[in-house]
């Protein structure tokens, strides 16, 4: 259906439909997997919009157009992996300029901004965007760009994307949010004011922990173009392939969103009244200290957790770790599998132990992605690993 079309329609028509245009040549219903370096011309210039395809490709186009309709959005562009994607964003920037950007984030966008870009000479402070008006604090003429993550990886702290989309405008940044654990069910930052949304599609939009990918949406013609050039003239581009995997993801978003929402009730609720639980982070709960922005921006609270147990020593977190038997021990999350984390020695192994620890995420902290197996078998497994 076109984009047109589809833009009034419901949320679960929208993850059908979007992009979705039976193939010209042979009215196939699924977009082909078109899987071509380049285009014939038949004269020098003449062609049908494909000349190369880091440029262009039909089965991406597909997908970017189906990012775009689900993020509310007017562009989306794709990219070869959700740091390819945030990469692309900082290549907006130039030397001297600064970021301000969220102090819990997912831990490679920290070493890519730390490690990679503070070389290129672009400055990054970091701040707690869950009280906005640090944000604002941070601002200076030298700064172009808010970068925020919200929920974060993995305390489950919230931002006011209102808020902060508030500030940035008034500043004339940019403002680009992270939403990968939310997913574009959960939330929509375009609609609240945000420029930019990034995805490590990966994830949820993914849904099945079969591909790498990352994604960008935004609204503005002019930093569509911008990241256009940059996407094409630094090549980070996904496969045809990994697109159809993609698009393929995108049509069940909504009903696997809900079965996690679901049994992230569950278990958050589990754990909470379990003895030997010291703290549960998930934003649904009505204590959090975030929970009315929470429940305001989001539909939802999404399949992800963090906890910590009584027993505080990375000894007892990792015979929790070591002793699941359907939630598998492995980075990554989103997908339809129950996954279990250490995020100290794992996704966020890349950020010093002091900075992991000033922000609270300690040695014995458990992340959990919640898949969409049955809750009391999902639960039943926490309990013998708990003991
Ligand atoms: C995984 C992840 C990324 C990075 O995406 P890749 O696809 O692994 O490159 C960025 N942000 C968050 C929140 C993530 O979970």
């Amino acid at each position: 259906m076109s984009k047109e079309n589809i833009a009034g329609k419901k949320i679960a028509t929208k993850m059908i439909h979007a992009g979705a245009e039976p193939d010209p040549s042979t009215g196939a219903i699924m977009t082909p997997i078109f899987q071509t370096s380049t285009y014939v011309q038949s004269a020098p210039g003449k062609h049908q919009g494909y000349e190369y395809a880091r440029s262009q490709n039909p089965t991406r186009a597909a997908l970017e157009n189906a990012l775009a309709t689900i993020e509310n959005g007017k562009f989306g562009l794709a990219f070869s992996s959700g740091v390819a994607a945030t990469d692309a964003v900082i290549k907006l920037l130039s030397p001297g300029d600064e970021v301000i950007a969220a102090n819990d984030m997912y831990g490679g966008t920290y070493r890519l901004f730390t490690k990679v870009f503070e070389r290129f000479g672009i400055h990054f402070k970091y701040v707690d965007t869950t009280n906005p008006e640090n944000v604002s604090n941070a601002i200076t003429p030298k700064s172009k760009l808010i970068w925020i993550e919200t929920p974060t990886n993995p305390l489950m702290n919230i931002t006011d994307i209102a808020s902060v989309a508030a500030i940035s405008k008034k500043a004339g940044t940019i403002l680009c949010v992270d939403n990968t654990f939310a997913s574009p069910y959960l939330q929509n930052p375009l609609d609240l004011g945000a420029d930019i949304v990034m995805h490590s599609s990966t994830k949820y939009l993914g849904g099945h922990s079969d591909v790498i990918q990352g994604a960008l949406i935004m609204n503005d013609v002019n930093l569509k173009d911008q990241l256009y050039f940059i996407q094409k003239s630094c090549g980070a581009v996904p496969g045809p392939f990994d697109c159809f995997l993609v698009l393929r993801g995108i049509k069940t978003l909504h009903v696997r969103m809900k079965a996690h929402c679901e049994n992230g009730i569950i278990i958050a609720n589990y754990l909470r009244n379990h003895p030997k639980v010291e703290r549960v982070y998930w934003c649904g709960f009505e204590d959090h200290h975030n929970y009315e922005i929470a429940k305001k921006q989001m539909r939802g609270f999404g399949g992800m957790l963090s906890f910590t147990l009584k027993d505080a020593s990375v000894e007892a977190a990792t015979k929790v770790l070591s002793s699941t038997k359907l939630f598998s021990l492995a980075e990554s999350l989103g997908g339809v599998e129950s996954l279990i984390n250490h995020p100290a020695s794992m996704t966020h192994a890349s950020i010093p132990r002091e900075e992991r620890l000033k922000n609270g995420l300690t040695d014995g902290l458990i992340r959990l992605s919640i898949g969409i197996e049955d809750a009391d078998d999902l639960v039943e497994d926490l309990k013998q690993a708990i003991g």
